[in-house]
């Protein structure tokens, strides 16, 4: 693979994590962005034990000054990004009627105005070089589910927004394309379980009873994923949905 540069944000933990890892082990320099730059160490420090180049960005993909400045500083520190990877995420899970504006205007700033914003900032080495890469994170959520009206709404969103920026970036050699993932073991999922007074143990095990292949997800098979979308070869793979669920949709 030619010298390129991803950023992943949401890459402190869970799914970002593992996919700033596997980028990383397959050979491209990966900025690590999250809220909390201190936050980002151990993924930092992941790859470069395993003799990769990370830089650790403390951002906020919802606010516009916060992510040019990151995108600035991987710029000038380990080269221009042109591959971008929205990742970051939250809930905030709740009924209709009990849902807050609040909860509503959070969830929808961090997915969908925080992968226009991180997108936006991207493009334009991508569009320089003729080449790049977007991975969005969708879920299977985005098919409806209880208790989600923000959260499907946006993941739902992540698949338009997807789908619209193969149609406009594809004549620069840009490739954009959704991961829906299903049910993946991290923090996320834990504190679902623990919102619902279930044992995680219990919760997993309920919920692999449900999936086809009847085991729950791990990070590592989304980033196996990403890995795929981001790759040399994938550059006919354009405006897809990859439902990583164990199944037709988790
Ligand atoms: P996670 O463990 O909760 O990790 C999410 C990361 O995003 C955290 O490190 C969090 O930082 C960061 N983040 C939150 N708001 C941010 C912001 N405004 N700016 C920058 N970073 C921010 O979640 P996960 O399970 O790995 O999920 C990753 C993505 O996959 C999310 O988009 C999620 O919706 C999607 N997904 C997950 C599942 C699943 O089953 N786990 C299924 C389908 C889709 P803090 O720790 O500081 O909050």
């Amino acid at each position: 693979m030619a010298e390129r540069i991803a950023v992943v944000s949401g890459a402190a933990r869970g799914i970002g994590a593992a996919i700033a890892t596997r980028l990383a082990a397959d050979g491209l320099r990966v900025g690590v962005l999250d809220l909390d730059e201190k936050a980002c160490a151990d993924t930092v420090s992941a790859i470069t034990e395993a003799g990769g180049q990370a830089l650790a960005l403390g951002a906020d993909v919802s606010d516009e000054a916060s992510v040019a400045a990151a995108v600035e500083r991987l710029e000038q520190e380990l080269g221009a990004p042109t591959v971008v990877v929205n990742n970051a995420g939250i809930l905030r899970d709740n009924l209709l009627f009990k849902m807050s504006v609040d909860d509503w205007d959070a969830v929808m700033n961090v997915h969908l105005r925080g992968a226009f914003l991180l997108t936006r900032a991207v493009q334009k080495y991508m569009v320089e070089q003729k080449w790049g890469r977007i991975v969005n994170m969708s879920s299977t959520s985005a098919q409806g589910n209880r208790g989600q009206v923000n959260y499907s709404a946006a993941k739902a969103g992540m698949q338009g927004f997807t789908k619209t920026l193969a149609f406009e970036l594809g004549k620069f050699g840009v490739t954009a394309n959704a991961i829906a993932p299903g049910f993946i073991v991290t923090d996320m999922t834990a504190a679902t379980a623990a919102r619902v007074g279930v044992g995680f143990e219990e919760f997993k095990k309920a919920a692999a009873a449900e999936i086809p292949v009847q085991r729950v997800g791990q990070p590592e098979d989304i980033a196996h994923t990403a890995s795929f979308l981001v790759s040399e070869g994938a550059g006919f793979v354009s405006g897809q949905v990859i439902y990583v669920a164990g199944g037709p949709r988790g």
